[in-house]
């Protein structure tokens, strides 16, 4: 590839589309609903929500038409790439009574092939945490890793940061560099809307190939440049993570995880829209006859009471204070001893959506006012 960055022209956004489909991929990404971006099938760009923008803040959420034209300039909402590569409802098995003894019939391997379109730096980052996770371990969760393999993933650098947005501090964004087969920079004035596309991989190139793109030239690639830069100057939030990871385990008894749970609802909600939160139970459903049971894999959350709960006692973690200082402290902190690096990408997702605004940022810097205090 002598050019890997090449120039698509906004009139022209519906070929990726149809070169997408022709490659056997169904797409998904951006689309309004019910007053929310969420993700969704897509067939052509007008499918996207073009104009349209998010304004974030703790606790809050809201969507407004600009009339800009523009196809990206929203961030985040609360639906996650998980939705299609790990879906909160998996089957697993069947067991069948069989005679005397018991057949047991595996799911059928997933069949779809889905191209990603629009997936933002914080989220690129949370499908390589997803991966370590699911993938890089003893136990694969094969469902997911046949999904990730065959996801075409078209990325975007993001244009505007919101109000909850700290990728910046987590060093997922704003741009994403690697991990994509191509990425989309929107360039919109008065003369000119297109996109510079950056090849990441051999699929990528067969697409831009089918494209007929013509090359970008330097002046393209520093306008794309510049409007990562003004985004990353434009951060809503901003998250110290110095010595973060041994500051929390030496804070776990702190008081402050109680004034936490004065306001933590243990909804589960910042669990349920973090792009890498895995956790899962399993549902196991049986007829009356007690001749088939089919086990399913399904979301859970730390925020459960069930989640620890033991066969004969109370749950591991009993309170609330107990189950918010696992979640912060396995994100910030533990999860680095279990796979070497954070569990959180700065995508301001639990920020957003906890009803009551509690925003990690915050707390965490609560927590690091208190340690040296003390100190
Ligand atoms: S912990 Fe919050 S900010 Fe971090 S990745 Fe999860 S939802 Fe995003
Ligand atoms: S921190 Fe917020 S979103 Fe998370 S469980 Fe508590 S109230 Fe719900």
């Amino acid at each position: 590839m002598s050019n890997r960055r090449h120039i698509l022209n906004a009139d022209a956004f519906d070929q990726l589309f149809d070169a997408l489909r022709d490659a056997g991929y169904t797409t998904v990404g951006p689309t309004l609903h019910d007053g929310a971006i969420v993700y969704d099938a897509l067939t052509c760009a007008a499918d996207l929500p073009v104009g349209w923008i998010d304004v974030q803040e703790a606790g809050r959420y809201a969507v407004q038409d600009t009339g800009s034209g523009r196809y990206f300039d929203y961030t985040v909402g609360p639906h996650t790439w998980k939705r299609f590569l790990r879906p909160p409802r998996e089957p697993l098995f069947e067991a069948i009574r069989s005679g005397a003894g018991v057949a047991f019939h595996a799911a059928a391997a997933p069949e779809e092939t889905y191209a990603l379109m629009g997936v933002r730096a914080c989220d690129l980052a949370a499908l390589g945490v997803l991966d370590a996770v699911l993938t890089g371990q003893t136990y694969v969760d094969t469902r997911y890793a046949t999904r990730r393999s065959r996801a075409f993933v078209v990325a975007v650098q993001c244009a505007r940061a919101g109000n909850t947005c700290f990728c910046v501090s987590m060093n997922t964004g704003p741009r994403a560099s690697a991990g994509f087969d191509l990425a989309l920079t929107e360039l919109k004035d008065a003369g000119r809307h297109v996109f510079v596309v950056e090849v990441g991989s051999p699929r990528g190139a067969t697409i831009a190939a089918a494209l007929g793109l013509r090359d970008s030239t330097e002046e393209d690639w520093a306008a794309a440049r510049a409007v990562s830069a003004a985004t990353a100057a434009n951060m809503g939030r901003q998250l110290d993570t110095t010595g973060l990871v041994s500051l929390l385990q030496q804070e776990a008894e702190n008081p402050l995880w109680n004034d936490i749970a004065q306001r933590c609802l243990a909804c589960a909600n910042c669990t349920m829209v973090c792009p890498t939160c895995f956790c899962t139970t399993v549902e196991i459903d049986s007829d009356l006859e007690q001749t088939r049971a089919s086990h399913t894999q399904v979301s859970d959350s730390c925020f459960h009471a069930s989640f620890t709960q033991m066969h004969g006692g109370p749950p591991v973690r009993d309170t609330t204070s107990a189950r918010y200082r696992q979640w912060l402290t396995h994100k910030l902190s533990t999860w680095h001893d279990q796979f070497g690096h954070s569990g959180c990408v700065g995508c301001g997702r639990c920020v957003t959506w906890c009803p009551v605004g509690i925003d990690l940022t915050a707390e965490a810097a609560r927590l690091r006012a208190s340690h040296e205090e003390r100190a």
